[in-house]
């Protein structure tokens, strides 16, 4: 794929049409986190029939696994792809926080739910996040181990009787604070492994109990708004992202019972979360990509049209240079977009490695652009007005969550090393 198709640049320009009539005048209120974005996504997705093309291929999804096909694996073509990437990277120009919002109750919450449930627990809980009817959250991080997620992790889950017993809290939690639904990561706290009360059956206990909490059996829950014990913090204040709320989780004993605890599948529930770290790295850079090319695009615009010494700054060779490099980071950036599509055609999965790599890259060449553009705008582009100032912050972002530049180096080095 060397570039976007006429059917790919149709649907981007009325991704674009809707996004200035329904996101742009928006964007103060946004910003100021009055609005929160789950209406203008909902709106999106009623617009443009994505909100029953969601059911019909979730419905025919589960057809299919119940006739024993699909075992849950995500399956996308090279086009669905590139139809999910232009509204990611038109609505990255503009907001990118709609897109962090919109991709972790989607691609997180419920792409894991789509993984690891049964099909009562799809139907009950993917199915309105996959539509947008109701809002999910994703919960692995914790005041006390953020890139250290598991070994880290403190929250508990401890069995009594037929139901199971949550403590802990979360922070950092995209969607946090108005959650319908939240895929909540845990341990099981397998306490001093006393013999199991009489009525509850041995094949129920504890599969991998340790002595070492670090290593302790990372469990993952199903949590509904207005459980009683879970409480929803209000949106944390920010550097930038503000379109997309974050906040904190605290539980203190909420009960589940087994039908809210997600299977961890044959590699158990670590492997799996690691899995929906690819799909979140991946759709990283597709973010960048937005934002690099409106940074690309509005500094251009105004090394055309700012005059200083009576030329336009873009005659200076400093200016070019921004330029410039802003492009090199566009085509790069673009080109691992264009070659995560191509791989989803050819069904082939992309690894942790690759999919770090990527981030790493695509993260880092968005939040350079964007800051090379708030220097290329002068003192207005430290001005909220001029929308440059916005991006960098939103760009910041990318290269701490869903892994830090620094854990992406690590999992790319221990990839070449382990060779
Ligand atoms: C806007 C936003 C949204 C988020 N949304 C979610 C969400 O929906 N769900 C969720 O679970 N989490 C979410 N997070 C949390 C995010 O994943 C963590 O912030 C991130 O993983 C880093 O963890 P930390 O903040 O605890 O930093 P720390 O882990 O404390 O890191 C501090 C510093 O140490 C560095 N460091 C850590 N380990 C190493 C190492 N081995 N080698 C070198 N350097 C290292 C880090 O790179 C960083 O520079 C979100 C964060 C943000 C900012």
């Amino acid at each position: 794929m060397i570039e976007w198709s006429e059917e790919d640049l149709m649907i981007r320009d009325a991704v674009r049409g809707w996004i200035d009539a329904e996101v742009r005048p928006n964007l103060d209120a946004l910003e100021s986190g009055d609005l929160p974005p789950y209406d203008l996504l909902r709106n999106m997705y009623k617009t443009f029939g994505m909100d029953e093309m969601a059911r019909s291929s979730f419905h025919a999804r589960l057809a299919k696994e119940k006739q024993g096909g699909a075992d849950g694996a995500e399956e996308r073509s090279g086009g669905g792809a590139a139809m999910t990437m232009l509204p990611v990277i038109e609505l990255c120009k503009v907001a990118p926080g709609l897109v962090s919002a919109m991709g972790v109750g989607l691609g997180l919450a419920a792409g894991t739910i789509m993984k690891r449930g049964t099909p009562e627990q799809k139907e009950r809980w993917a199915l309105p996040l996959l539509t947008m009817e109701k809002v999910g959250a994703w919960a692995i991080t914790e005041p006390n181990s953020g890139s250290d997620a598991f070994g880290g992790m403190q929250a508990t889950a401890r069995k009594v009787g037929d139901e199971y017993v949550l403590n802990g809290s979360k922070t950092f939690i995209t969607n946090g604070p108005y959650a319908d639904t939240i895929v909540f990561y845990c341990k099981l706290d397998d306490g001093d492994r006393s013999p199991a009360p009489a009525h509850h059956p041995s094949s129920e206990e504890p599969r991998s109990a340790s002595a070492d909490p670090r290593d302790r059996e990372i469990l993952t829950f199903v949590l509904d708004r207005g459980m009683e014990g879970l409480e929803q913090s209000r949106p944390l204040r920010k550097m930038g992202l503000h379109s997309s709320p974050t906040g904190e989780l605290f539980l203190n004993d909420v009960r589940a019972g087994a039908d809210r605890l997600l299977a961890s599948g044959t590699q158990g529930g670590k492997e799996s979360a690691k899995q929906n770290f690819v799909t979140e790295r991946a759709g990283v850079a597709a973010m960048a990509l937005g934002v690099i090319e409106e940074c690309l695009k509005l500094s251009v615009e105004y090394a055309k049209t700012r005059e200083l010494w009576g030329q336009r700054i873009g005659d200076f060779q400093l200016i070019q240079l921004k330029l410039a490099k802003m492009e090199v980071a566009r085509l790069n950036v673009q080109n691992l977009v264009f070659r995560h599509i191509e791989m989803q055609r050819a069904g082939r999965a992309m690894t942790l490695a690759e999919a770090s790599a990527m981030k790493l890259y695509a993260a880092q060449a968005a939040s350079e652009v964007a800051q090379e553009a708030v220097q290329l705008f002068g003192g207005n582009g430290y001005m909220s007005e001029y929308r440059v100032e916005q991006l960098a912050r939103d760009a910041k972002s990318f290269q701490i969550y869903a892994g830090t530049d620094e854990i992406q180096v690590t999992h790319i080095a221990r990839d070449l090393l382990s060779r």
